[in-house]
């Protein structure tokens, strides 16, 4: 750089000074032309470098490489005239004067300056080799020609003394080029350092921590006069989890980083991405409004949702969008990234595979969703769940021929919390195993006292059915609490068949073999397909209440349910209809062939004491005695 030539103009100043009245000195004294012409070249040239030296500093942030390399010449010819002069000068004083004075004045003139700017230009060789040379030598010639043998004794002194400057002069460049370039180096491992301490490992991308600054930079840029936006979109893969627990954790990174590219070549130089951890991506973009913002979110969620091969299987991947747009949702990087958040954790609640864009609304779903979170976690310690049964109906006899445990939570803020709101909480939170092993302790230990031939039935979550411990934790149940597999039933929803899971297929049938009952909950509510009822010998499938409801003024509904059980009939399955609340629905499930019925018709879920008095009487009453269904 050019800077460290100029850096000091005083000292240029004051060599300048000197060098103009030594100068003035020997021309006014020696009355010799050509040493006039010396000293005029010596101060203008003085005078220059002094200026330039100056000029140079007021301009040196402007600087572009070009302009440096100019300035660097500058100096270079600036420096190389003067030692000339100062050489010539000296040539000229003993080639044409015996004063001793101006003698010794020329001589230490020459001399003082070469050693000093050999010194001071060390970083330069070039230049301080060519100074000490121009300013010595040609004293040494004029030495040389004096011919008197102590004056050609010190012209050779002095080649030798211009031989040792020239080394000094490497040697300190030397010093000086390794020290600069260690620190070089050192400053290029910190660089590295710091680059990495911002990416993240896996996927090359910013990290957390990088991508938070990044906000905070962006979100500067984002005020009233501004008309951009700057959207923050949070990405959550959906179903990663299974990805990583089936196929392994290679095959989990395999999909992140292709997710990543694929992420990446959406944006182009549009915006932004990190990884935010886990499975969880941001990226941030300057749109023109919220819709632009919507639009991106998609063409990110239909880049992301395509297969990914590993080795020789192919991954579905999908992902959920959460998108949050500034200034309109939040100015500050906290309150842009939670509402995203927010947004995303309702498009996973919609299930998965989808952009949602925030809406003020969602704050309150979610702090409610975060309160039950947190709530769920104490909940079994705190004794805040009950388990009530309520009791299926065997139409040909009009007695209770199982009850179905469903659980009740009973929450210190929020009173009671429905089941079909805490579940799914308490299954993404992972609390649905101990929830589930208590209720199945709560159903068979109540059961236990029942008469014999009353089942009672246990909702099983898909959550747990991907898990191994599941036939573990019965069996243990059933010793502890004397109950025998057969009087057990567990419901299950189609969507775990849906899944083609082999894991889960693979449990169901050990479950099957251990000599428990299976039933299919909620049927009609998804896939509907009849193929389940041939491949799977289930004992028992529950209608829908949703068909229940409309069987009154829909004669469809009333034709399907009745082929649903006709071929129930033919694989000898049960068919029990839920939610049954009125007499007519009572009639059509019974003419449609129905077997059982649950509902509010015959009973509400009742405590465990209120079901065992119930069963008690039923026990008691005469078989063919019909009033029994009135008990409710
Ligand atoms: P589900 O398994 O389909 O349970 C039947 C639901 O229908 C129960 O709602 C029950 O109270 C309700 N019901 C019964 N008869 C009638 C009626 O005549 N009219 C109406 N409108 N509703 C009726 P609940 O207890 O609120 O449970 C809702 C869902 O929560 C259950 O649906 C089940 O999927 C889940 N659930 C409940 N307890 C558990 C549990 O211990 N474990 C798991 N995994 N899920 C549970
Ligand atoms: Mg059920
Ligand atoms: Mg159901």
């Amino acid at each position: 750089m050019a800077g460290t030539l100029y850096t000091s103009p005083a000292s240029l100043a004051i060599g300048a000074i000197a060098g103009s009245v030594t100068a003035g000195c020997i021309a006014y004294v020696s009355g010799s032309l050509a040493l006039l012409i010396c000293s005029i070249g010596i101060h203008l040239v003085g005078v220059l470098r002094v200026a330039s030296a100056v000029i140079y500093l007021r301009v040196q942030a402007k600087e572009t490489p070009s302009e440096q390399l100019h300035w660097e010449r500058n100096y270079e010819i600036g420096a190389w005239l003067y030692a000339s002069l100062l050489g010539a000068q000296a040539f000229l004083t003993l080639n044409q004067s015996s004063n001793t004075i101006l003698l010794l004045m020329a001589t230490i003139m020459a001399t003082g300056y070469s050693a000093g700017v050999a010194a001071r230009n060390a970083g330069r060789p070039i230049i301080a080799i060519g100074q000490l040379c121009l300013g010595t030598l040609p004293m040494a010639l004029g030495l040389f020609l004096m011919g008197t043998p102590l004056a050609i004794t010190l012209s050779l002194c002095i080649i030798i003394f211009v031989m040792g400057m020239v080394d000094i002069s490497l040697q300190i460049y030397e010093v000086v080029y390794t020290a600069l370039s260690g620190k070089q180096e050192k400053s290029e491992v910190a660089a590295r350092f710091e680059k990495m301490a911002r990416s993240d490992m896996l996927t090359g991308l910013d990290n957390r921590l990088a991508m938070q600054m990044r906000l905070g930079e962006l979100l500067d840029t984002i005020d009233q006069d501004n008309p951009d936006k700057l959207t923050v979109i949070w990405m959550d893969l959906d179903h990663f989890k299974t990805i990583n627990d089936t196929l392994g954790h290679l095959a989990g990174d395999k999909v992140l980083i292709v997710t990543a590219q694929r992420v990446k070549a959406v944006l182009g130089n549009r915006g932004w991405l990190a990884r935010f951890g886990g499975d969880e991506f941001v990226i941030m973009a300057i749109v023109d409004s919220a819709e632009e913002a919507g639009r991106l979110g998609n063409e990110i969620l239909d880049s992301v949702s395509q297969p990914v091969s590993i080795n020789e299987n192919t991954v579905e991947v999908a992902a959920s969008l959460g998108v949050a747009v500034a200034p309109d949702h939040g100015r500050q990087s906290e309150i842009m990234l939670k509402n995203a958040d927010i947004a995303l954790y309702h498009a996973k609640n919609e299930g998965g595979k989808r952009v949602r864009a925030f809406e003020p609304f969602m704050h309150e779903d979610f702090l409610m969703h975060r309160q039950i979170e947190s709530g769920l976690t104490d909940a079994l310690a705190n004794e805040e769940f009950t388990v009530l049964f309520q009791p299926i109906i065997d139409l040909e006899t009009g007695r209770t021929k199982s009850c179905e445990a469903l659980l009740r939570w009973n929450h210190p803020e929020l009173g009671d919390v429905s089941p079909a709101v805490f579940i799914p909480v308490a299954e993404s939170a992972g609390l649905i195993g101990d929830i589930t092993e208590w209720v199945l302790r709560k159903a068979c230990e109540a059961a236990a006292k029942w008469p014999e031939e009353i089942n009672v039935s246990v909702n099983i979550s898909p959550a747990l059915l991907k898990q191994n411990n599941l036939p573990v934790t019965i069996i243990e149940t059933l010793v502890n609490t004397g109950m025998v597999a057969r009087r057990l039933e567990l419901e299950i929803t189609e969507s775990v068949l849906l899944d083609k899971n082999p894991h889960t297929n693979s449990l169901l049938r050990q479950l099957q073999k251990m000599g428990l009952r299976l039933c299919l909950d909620d049927f009609g509510t998804g896939f509907s397909s009849l193929t389940y009822l041939r491949s799977w010998e289930f004992d028992t499938i529950k209608i829908d209440k949703s068909f229940i409801r409309n069987i009154g003024n829909s004669p469809t509904d009333q034709k399907i349910i009745g082929a649903v059980v006709q071929l129930a009939k033919s694989l000898e399955v049960a068919t029990v209809a839920e939610g049954v609340e009125t007499e007519e629905q009572l009639q059509r499930v019974r003419e449609a062939g129905c077997s059982r019925v649950q509902g509010f018709y015959y009973a509400r879920p009742m405590t465990a004491a209120q079901a065992s008095q119930r069963l008690s009487l039923e026990d008691l009453s005469d078989p063919d005695d019909q009033q029994i269904v009135n008990l409710r």
